[in-house]
């Protein structure tokens, strides 16, 4: 397939930390993101007070601009800097302990209570763990999952979902022969086999 030379790669979760560590985080934006802008109405769907995760947080700021509208966020990152970067970067108190259910997680929740990022590996988390979600904001995450691990990622994804909830998806469209990924090359296609 057109995505085949990708299919193997893989990215160490140490390497993402490593990447943290670098300074090598030319995916992160400072700006919130034009789609959930442009498309906010139809993760909202007129509803209020939601509860919105973010897989593959990152220290996205996107997390603290749904925050101030009201909703609940969690997130999930493996790299303890990037989540408490977030934190010291919009000046928020948090607090941090342990995730009794993951051993070596731990969970950094803003004093305010409307914040909490997961610092571990997604598939780590379980419903009975995070609870369920009313709306996903995904860029960044599907498009860095390990092509071999798409399909568990998105089972785990529709696990969390609650059943009325809305999920936008990011993906970057390019020649996959040419660039290596992360992001990956996620086609169309893929996404509605994956998704059903
Ligand atoms: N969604 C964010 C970050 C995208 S980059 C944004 O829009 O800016 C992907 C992020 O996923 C990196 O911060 C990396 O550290 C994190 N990551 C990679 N594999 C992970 C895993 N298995 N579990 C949790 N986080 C992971």
């Amino acid at each position: 397939s057109d995505a085949g030379s990708q299919k193997e790669r893989v990215v160490t979760e140490e390497e993402w930390i490593q990447k943290w560590e670098m300074g090598n985080i030319g995916f992160h934006k400072e700006q919130g993101h034009p789609l959930l802008q442009k498309y906010l109405d139809v993760l909202l769907n007129g509803r209020s007070g939601l509860r919105i995760f973010f897989p593959l947080c990152g220290k996205a700021v996107e997390m603290k601009w749904l925050a101030d509208m009201g909703h609940s966020v969690v997130g999930v990152e493996v790299s303890e800097q990037a989540v408490k970067e977030f934190f010291s970067e919009h000046s928020l108190p948090y607090c941090e302990e342990p995730v009794p259910e993951i051993s070596g997680a731990k969970m950094f929740q803003s004093t305010s209570g409307n914040i909490s990022l997961y610092c571990c590996s997604i598939y780590d988390l379980s419903s009975s763990i995070v609870g369920k979600f009313d709306g996903v904001w995904d860029r960044g995450a599907l498009v860095a999952v390990n092509p071999r691990d798409r399909q568990r990622y998105v089972s785990l994804m529709i696990s969390l979902m609650e059943k009325n909830s809305s999920y936008l998806l990011v993906t970057v469209s390019y020649d996959p022969n040419k660039h290596k990924g992360p992001p990956f090359y996620v086609p169309e296609s893929e996404i509605k086999s994956l998704f059903g």
